[in-house]
């Protein structure tokens, strides 16, 4: 029988095909007798010398690059994995029961991992994962098992998850990942606005995928409705087929029917729709549909995935490569923001309660000048390539802008003092995705040359939903007015001093909302390139003196669910018309 599950469609498209299980624990641990039990207990000791070696290094790297807080992670696992108690168990026991060790370590991780969950400090439970990370480590040598990646797959297959990171989806196979399917996540993780920008159909919040799935099972997956089924019957796959059929029609027909569209409203005015990307394999894709200029670069993807950072020489060729291929349209390059749910390899277990609350973004910069300046010098050396930008991500006071801003001059001086070649005229901007920065918008206007309204991390704060929790998912509202009343007060606020304001969260990319957001006065939308026909078609069909009234009966009201009905009323409207 076939299995239907719904979950959250956060990339649009259908994918059919076999269901590859990612993440789920494929370490199949053996139960047998040894024979000669010194060369047992060898092999366990050989395969902790070669972890102590593998933690030992990241754990200097890290110190490095990253500072002693960082460090302090890999210190504890290093003391866990030689944890005599540990040891002298699984010897007692080798000896005693004449068990192969890994089964012995397996058993003994298990048990004390249970018993530090049970308790309510969560640092017990903190302990517990550390300690089923590194067993995971030893088991791995023992087996001589590869951790399982996404990298190459061998066979086109949907990818089923119970969770995937933003450092996981960014390398995945981008020929064989027929579509994604998770447990976890929300619509604006950064997860689903990857799947978007690869544009591999995905569902997320599924909630038991994982759990229905064996592998090489035959999967529908809708990324446009937000279901995935499992194990579909004949008529089920046929209906699937020919819809599939149907819809890359339909992609193709807007893509083509958008060729000589130029933002512009019916009565004139224009509302430039730009690209977010990720990395430097989206700008063709971002060029072949027209987008007038990046408006979001999250640079933070060039640090993912690797064993160190980025060089300032990798940096620049990277930033100089969207610079050039989009001049003379302009590329709005945001500094690192890394943290909330995007870590590079060293900081991965970093250990805080509420990333998102956390050590992300401008923070993380402001502490560490070494790695910000390198980048703010690779990023102006890319400025002689092209119309560029830089943009602060998670601004939410004057001071911090302040001290971002100091940094920024700092590296200007010192490229001058090198006489290396920069644009001066280099305009600096501030995300406003914190409320604090809203409420502040007048001020940060007048040292700020942009704007942009990051609404995913806005709606976030100031509705207080985690953007990746499935859980909370129907709560997370960009139709809610206390977030249109923030977006009206931020243009407000920027019209005043005068410099312009963008919107780049995935609000912008939602034909719904393109309408409503040019009325509130909001000057361009950058989005994924997936979305930037459907929102052109919306911009070419609206008129901005009726966008205004429309945004003005809007903010007049106070629940979010008669702002949704009406937004989708007029939605039907407009486009039933065309
Ligand atoms: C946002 O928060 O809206 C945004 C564009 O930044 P990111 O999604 O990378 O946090
Ligand atoms: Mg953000």
């Amino acid at each position: 029988m076939e299995i239907v599950l719904r979950g959250i469609g956060v990339s649009p498209g259908i994918a059919i095909g076999p269901a590859l299980p990612f993440g789920v624990r494929t370490l199949d641990i053996p139960r047998y007798l040894v024979e000669n039990k010194e060369a047992e207990w060898a092999r366990f000791e050989q395969a902790v010398t070669t972890v102590r070696g593998e933690l030992t290094r990241l754990h200097e790297q890290t110190m490095q690059e990253l500072g002693q807080y960082h460090a302090d992670i890999f210190a504890a696992h290093l003391l866990l994995l030689d944890d005599i108690t540990i040891h002298e168990e699984i010897k007692s026991r080798l000896d005693s029961e004449g068990l192969n060790v890994e089964f012995l370590l397996d058993e003994l991780v298990g048990r004390y991992s249970n018993l530090l969950e049970s308790v309510e400090d969560p640092r017990f439970r903190e302990r517990a994962r550390d300690l089923v990370d590194v067993s995971q480590r030893v088991l791995e040598r023992l087996l001589n098992a590869e951790a399982q990646t996404l990298e190459r797959l061998e066979t086109p297959s949907v990818v089923v998850a119970h969770d995937l990171s933003p450092s996981e989806t960014a390398k995945i196979d981008l020929v064989n990942a027929l579509g994604i399917a998770t447990d976890m996540s929300g619509p604006t993780s950064h997860t689903a606005i990857l799947a978007r920008a690869f544009e591999i159909p995905a569902v997320v919040g599924l909630k038991y995928v994982g759990a229905h799935v064996m592998p090489g099972d035959m999967v529908v997956l809708d990324g446009t409705h937000g279901q995935v089924i499992i194990r579909p019957e004949e008529k089920t796959l046929e209906r699937f087929r020919a819809e599939k059929k149907r819809e890359e029609a339909r992609r193709q027909a807007l893509l083509l029917a958008d060729e000589n569209l130029v933002s512009t409203t019916l009565d004139g005015h224009a509302v430039p729709t730009l690209a977010n990307i990720e990395l430097p394999v989206e700008i063709a894709h971002s060029l072949k549909t027209k987008a007038m200029g990046v408006g979001l670069y999250r640079t933070e993807y060039l640090f993912l995935n690797r064993g160190s950072l980025p060089t300032e020489e990798e940096q620049f060729h990277a930033y100089a490569e969207v610079a050039e291929a989009f001049n003379p349209s302009s590329v709005t390059l945001r500094t690192l923001d890394i943290g909330g749910d995007k870590f590079v390899a060293h900081v991965r277990s970093l250990p805080e309660t509420n990333p998102q609350l956390g050590w992300r973004a401008i923070r993380f910069c402001l502490e560490r000048p070494d790695i910000f300046k390198a980048q703010l010098r690779a990023m102006l050396r890319a400025s002689t390539f092209g119309n560029v930008q830089i943009m602060f991500p998670l601004i939410s006071g004057v001071d911090e802008l302040r001290q971002a801003k100091a940094i920024f001059r700092d590296v200007c001086l010192d490229l001058d003092r090198r006489s290396i070649p920069f644009d001066r005229n280099v305009k600096v901007g501030s995300m406003i995705e914190v409320p604090s920065a809203v409420a502040m918008a007048d001020m940060l206007a007048k040292e700020s040359d942009f704007f942009s309204l990051g609404t995913n991390d806005l709606i976030q704060y100031s509705l207080a939903v985690d953007r990746g929790n499935e859980r909370i998912a129907h709560m997370y509202e960009p139709a809610h007015p206390a977030i249109l009343r923030m977006i009206r007060q931020t243009v407000l606020a920027a019209k005043a001093a005068k410099i312009p304001c963008a919107v780049c969260g995935e609000m912008a990319g939602d034909p719904l909302f393109t309408e409503l957001l040019a009325g509130l006065g909001v000057d361009s939308l950058s989005m994924s390139t997936v979305a930037i026909p459907a929102v052109r078609a919306q911009i070419a069909t609206c008129r901005m003196s009726v966008a205004r009234r429309f945004a003005k009966r809007v903010l007049a009201m106070g629940s979010a669910s008669d702002v949704r009905a009406l937004l989708l009323e007029r939605f039907r409207g407009r486009n039933e018309q065309a």
